[in-house]
């Protein structure tokens, strides 16, 4: 095996979907923590506050309560690197999870036991489903009264339409748990709650049918035999060749703040979790072993650091290797740059980085000309697919508090929107200048950071505007004509597209019956 080879097979991408409040930071932590990346649990939202301390423009999310940014975190575990994607938990930047969703390999997906299956995970899943991502599950909160294990995986089966195969089943819960049994290795890993941060190793029996499991847990060992027996009978055997497929999850139970059952989940998904997969991308797949590198922008954000005030452009290498100082094109401006100082999240910090393999992500300064579903490769004409850009729903109208500012408004605004979590419609007729949002947060923090970033002091007013479409129609002509009639409705986004910016609904509609060969499109690709 040559070494790309070796190192694309030791990567495991992946991002954790989850109902806000399900333990998806909690386990993050513990996670980083076994691959040795951080010495105490806690860290990461210690850490998150010591960016707020100096971070101006986050001050909103403390205010809030939310995280609106996400990041990337690498560590080593065992002879792999794990990349693990965050997302936003807000449901207002779920177009954000949306994308990251199409940069990861796989996902784990968090469930909280006492409440089931929440609405924020029935829309993930949707996601996930569409490219039939493989998907871990982690039931958590094992140690408090929660919902019989095998009713929640009914519901996961029956919601999520996926089947259930358990790994690790629960002995107990509540104040009767007592750990976990291991279906595969058929070991028992007793529970000893432990909120302090140092990995945790409790005792470990072997063998169900072990004496000492009865003395150790009197009943409660015979329960788990009965059972285990039924779940051998009755329930799915993990396969995993109907995990790579998306059909079959492999489940595992466990309490995340007090570090139980996740060793025994991270020991499987490096085992069992797909390496980069090869993707989808115009006019040919590329695979991961290709020796020339390629890869795509799924995201755009602000830098943490106030003293750069430049962009962080997320790609993920899709072929290849990233070495500094290495040529690469952006192929849809067809510019070559030189890219010496990308960087790459480490959990301890972020580092300048030397070598990105595939699946790995990189962080590129972005001044603006870098957009998100960007490809960039060594000369190739490629471009990556599926990286979608949502409509939005909610729109108003940036209006400035002192005129005079209108040219800091307008570069303010532009370079907000590039980072894709609010769009831009500069109408085709007027000044005006119509900023687009899945959710009304947004607007929140685009005015702060208009406020913070620009010094430009802006409000958002309604407007007469109820949905976007991006329009495209094959006849140069036809489309000319349509442009004409419809000059009062159409804008242009920030990468120049057209879109049919409609006052209602029933407009649209109308529009669309009345052009047949012009194609609106709810989501433009990048
Ligand atoms: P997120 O919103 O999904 O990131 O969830 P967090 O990780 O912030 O957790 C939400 C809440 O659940 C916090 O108060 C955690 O302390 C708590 N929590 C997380 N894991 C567990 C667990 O295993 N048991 C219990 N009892 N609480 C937990």
């Amino acid at each position: 095996m040559s070494e790309l080879q070796q190192e694309v097979a030791r990567r495991r991408t992946f991002a954790i979907i989850s109902h806000p409040d399900a333990g998806k930071t909690t386990v993050t932590e513990k996670l980083l923590l076994f691959g040795g990346a951080i010495q105490l649990a806690g860290t990461v939202k210690g850490r998150k506050s010591a960016r707020h301390a100096t971070s101006d423009w986050m001050e909103l999310e403390k205010q809030r309560g939310i995280s609106v940014t996400s990041s990337v975190m690498q560590f080593p575990f065992q002879d792999r690197i794990v990349n693990l994607l965050d997302t936003p938990g807000h449901e207002d930047f779920s177009e954000d999870t949306y994308r990251t969703l199409t940069a990861v390999d796989s996902a784990l997906m968090v469930i909280d036991a006492a409440k089931g299956v929440e609405e924020r995970t029935i829309k993930l899943m949707d996601v996930c489903r569409m490219r039939a991502t493989p998907i871990m599950t982690f039931m958590n909160k094992l140690d408090r009264e929660g919902r019989d294990p095998m009713e929640l995986m009914d519901e996961v089966e029956s919601v999520l339409r996926i089947r259930c195969a358990p790994v690790t089943w629960p002995i107990g819960m509540g104040k009767r748990f007592r750990g976990v049994f291991h279906l595969l290795d058929d070991r028992v890993h007793l529970y000893s709650a432990q909120h302090s941060g140092r990995a945790q190793s409790g005792e470990i029996v072997e063998g169900l049918d072990n004496p000492r499991l009865d003395e150790l847990l009197g009943d409660q060992a015979r329960e788990l035999r009965q059972e285990v027996e039924l779940i051998r009978e009755a329930g799915n055997e993990f396969d995993e060749a109907a995990y790579l497929r998306g059909e079959l999850t492999p489940v595992f139970f466990g309490s995340a703040i007090n570090n139980f059952g996740l060793r025994e989940l991270l020991e499987r998904f490096v085992r069992h979790a797909p390496p980069p997969q090869p993707r989808e991308a115009e006019p040919r797949p590329v695979a991961p072993e290709e020796p020339e590198f390629s890869g795509f922008v799924f995201k755009i954000q602000a830098n943490m650091d106030p003293n750069h005030r430049d962009r962080i452009a997320f790609l993920r290498v899709c072929s290849g290797a990233y070495r500094k100082g290495m040529r690469i094109r952006q192929v849809r401006t067809g510019k070559d740059m030189k890219i010496a100082n990308a960087i790459t999240f480490l959990a301890s910090d972020r580092d300048q980085v030397e070598t990105a393999y595939p699946g790995d992500i990189i962080g590129l300064h972005n001044h603006g000309t870098i957009q998100i579903g960007d490809t960039f490769s060594e000369g190739e004409a490629l471009k990556f697919t599926g990286v979608p850009n949502f409509a939005p729903e909610l729109f108003r109208r940036a209006v400035l508090r002192d005129p005079m500012r209108m040219k800091a408004l307008q570069k303010g605004i532009t370079e907000l929107c590039e980072e894709g979590a609010s769009q831009l419609f500069r109408p085709l007729q007027g000044n005006d200048l119509i900023v687009g949002a899945v959710g009304a947060l947004q607007f929140d923090v685009v005015a702060f950071r208009l406020k913070n970033e620009y010094g430009v002091d802006c409000a958002f007013e309604p407007v007469n505007v109820a949905t976007a479409r991006w329009v495209r129609c094959e006849d140069p002509r036809r489309l000319e004509q349509f442009r004409e009639r419809n000059a009062q409705s159409l804008a242009t986004d920030v990468a120049g597209e057209l879109a049919y910016i409609a006052p209602s609904r029933v407009n649209l509609q109308l529009t669309e019956e009345r052009w047949p060969e012009v194609e609106f499109r709810a989501t433009r690709e990048h």
